[in-house]
């Protein structure tokens, strides 16, 4: 009776061990699989975070390459300055007869333009614009021949032209002011080589 008695608490023991095994089994089941998804979760926090870096870097990229773009347009819109060889030119003034000289340019494309001619220290506005109009020669009379005061350099400012400007719409996306008043998108600083003084005729 004894015997059996111990061998019921045995087994008895034994299935309580096999209980509470199984217990620490499943314990132990869904402690991995919790872990499990903490990596998981961590991992997407991760990638999120890295295709966020992704995305955000793309679009510096392409801000930066939209900038490039804009500037490469930004100098090959610049106005062609005009040839050495060819810029001036003397013209007869037959009501002053004093002989002028003039400096001459076709731009490709309408502008907005000002300009100073420079005289030593002193500067003075040269007479043209505010616009320039595409495939049309500009005649801008700087001097009067050798014997006068002498233009020696030019300064000319460009802006894209505005709506309304004859000639074929266009702009500059670079970004620089579109205001003809404010600083210019493009300029010109032309030398202008000194006239020969007459020589005396006998
Ligand atoms: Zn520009």
């Amino acid at each position: 009776m004894a015997t059996a008695l111990a061998i019921i608490a045995v087994a008895i023991s034994i299935a309580a061990l096999s209980v509470s095994i199984w217990t620490a089994l499943i314990n132990r089941r869904n402690a991995v699989a919790a872990e499990d998804s903490a990596v998981s979760a961590r991992l997407a926090a991760e990638a999120a975070k890295e295709s966020a870096r992704h995305s955000e870097k793309s679009s510096e990229s392409a801000a930066v390459v939209a900038h490039a773009e804009t500037q490469r347009d930004h100098r090959a819109l610049r106005p062609e300055p005009p040839l050495q060889e060819s810029m001036l030119r003397r013209k007869h003034n037959s009501r002053t007869h004093v002989s002028g000289r003039f400096l001459v340019f076709t731009p490709q494309r309408t502008f907005r333009v000002a300009g100073d001619a420079l005289i030593g220290e002193s500067r003075r506005p040269l007479s043209l614009g505010p616009v320039i109009e595409g495939g049309r020669e500009v005649e801008v009379y700087l001097d009067e021949g050798a014997r006068g005061p002498q233009v020696e350099a030019v300064n000319l400012r460009f802006w894209p032209a505005l709506a309304g400007d004859p000639g074929e719409e266009w702009a500059c996306q670079c970004g620089r002011n579109t205001d003809p008043s404010g600083s210019p998108h493009w300029e010109w600083a032309i030398t202008i080589p000194p006239q020969r003084k007459p020589s005396a005729v006998f």
